[in-house]
């Protein structure tokens, strides 16, 4: 019931200095020093050597398997456990994609209820690429209202061509129907948006915020970062006070894919002053990637991973020298205030204990706790799906 993490530096995301943590439960129970005499059943973590974060929040994550663009074949499969675990992820939002036929609503609010059962916390978009919307209950506002796993929209592709070619007009529909939604069931009601190459861009998105009363809060534009040009744009649209969201799973160098790496787009948007509380970064975990060769010619389909995002997380830091306090803003903080997901994103008394030790000269993954509960330790996983692994796990079925 009670774990103490002693003498550990912490990051609630801001510095805190070395404490302690106590949680207990699923809960954190107080933050500062603590004397473990008369506490019962307590399991103690040195943490000495480590860093505290909260636990990593993925905005957006093919937990069904996405794909599917290179005929049956070419459809992704289904998310793992353990890949969660290694990403250093504990909340994530789940999507459907290009197929909102194949991969169905009823099919992936049941995938995040199973990723839930198994340790982490899960919500989903309603809705795939396409316009008019796949809902689950016959409308996106009943689909908020209804349904506790849906707390938007997404991901709705644009200036793709793959999109379904939305008019301004069923854009901004889609938007208001969203958001009052939101409203009314008291989530965030926002919209995801997949960017394509197209050169339309944000246009879509832009006119959206002109020519209505609908907040820059209601539309979280992603893939910002698969091209030069819509990066630059991205800057611009989230200076003037709009959201965006990095991409972190990307296409190997030699596909000759034009995707500025995450972390170095990071570091490019906060040196033009884009404000960091308006960048999200989210994996495209389990999205198909395409592989070419040296000769540029296709040679099969890759896929995202969620763990690509605590590997950007690291090179952010490392590599492109982002200060820590600045580089956990778009994998904690800013998700969980953008997706109004409750009890997220902080070390704070109260609120979910969701945190993540990690080596304090490396970054490299130490402990992974979710919910209290502890899903790696000293590096090596303590839990695995139900389908994982040569022995099968046990269903964790409450009685
Ligand atoms: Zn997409």
């Amino acid at each position: 019931m009670l774990k103490l993490i002693r003498n550990i530096e912490t990051y609630t995301p801001e510095l805190l200095g070395t404490t302690d943590i106590l949680v207990a439960g699923e809960h954190f129970a107080h933050i500062g020093e603590i004397s473990p005499k008369g506490l019962p059943d307590l399991e103690v973590i040195d943490g000495r050597g480590l860093l505290a974060f909260p636990g990593f929040i993925d905005g957006h994550v093919h937990i069904l398997g996405g794909g599917g663009e290179g005929g049956f074949a070419s459809r992704t499969p289904e998310l793992m456990l353990s890949d969660v675990i290694l990403g250093g992820v504990t909340s994530l939002v789940g999507c459907l994609g290009t197929d909102g036929f194949t991969r169905t609503l009823a099919s992936l609010i049941a995938k995040a209820r199973g990723l839930e059962e198994e340790g982490i916390s899960t919500w989903v978009f309603s809705g795939s690429y396409g316009v008019p919307l796949v809902t689950a209950t016959g409308g996106v506002e009943s689909d908020l209202l209804l349904i506790d796993k849906i707390l938007g929209v997404g991901e709705v592709a644009v200036s793709d061509h793959r999109s379904s070619q939305p008019t301004h007009e069923e854009l901004c529909r889609l938007v208001a129907d969203t958001r009052r939604g939101g409203i009314l069931s008291g989530k965030a009601g926002l919209v995801n948006f997949h960017l394509g190459d197209g050169v339309r861009g944000l246009a879509p998105l832009r006119r959206i915020l002109e020519e209505t009363e609908i907040p820059a809060s209601q539309l979280l534009p992603t893939h910002i970062n698969r091209n030069p040009l819509l990066l630059a744009e991205g800057g611009a649209y989230a200076k003037a006070g709009g959201l965006i969201d990095l991409t972190s799973s990307a296409p190997p160098p030699e596909s000759g894919t034009r995707q500025v790496p995450a972390p170095r787009a990071l570091k490019m948007l906060l040196d033009e002053g884009v404000p960091a509380d308006r960048v999200t970064m989210t994996s495209d975990g389990q999205g198909s990637l395409p592989e070419y060769d040296a000769q540029g010619r296709y040679s099969g389909m890759g896929v995202g991973k969620v763990r690509s995002l605590f590997d950007a997380f690291r090179e952010a830091v490392l590599d492109e020298g982002i200060p820590l306090v600045t580089a956990l803003l778009p994998f904690t903080a800013n998700p969980a205030r953008i997706l109004k997901l409750r009890g997220k994103g902080r070390i704070q008394v109260g609120q979910d204990a969701d945190v993540i030790l990690v080596d304090r000269e490396t970054l490299e993954l130490h402990t992974v706790i979710a919910r209290g509960r502890i899903l790696m330790s000293e590096g090596e996983l303590k839990a695995r799906g139900t389908f994982e692994g040569a022995i099968l796990a046990k269903p964790r079925i409450q009685a």
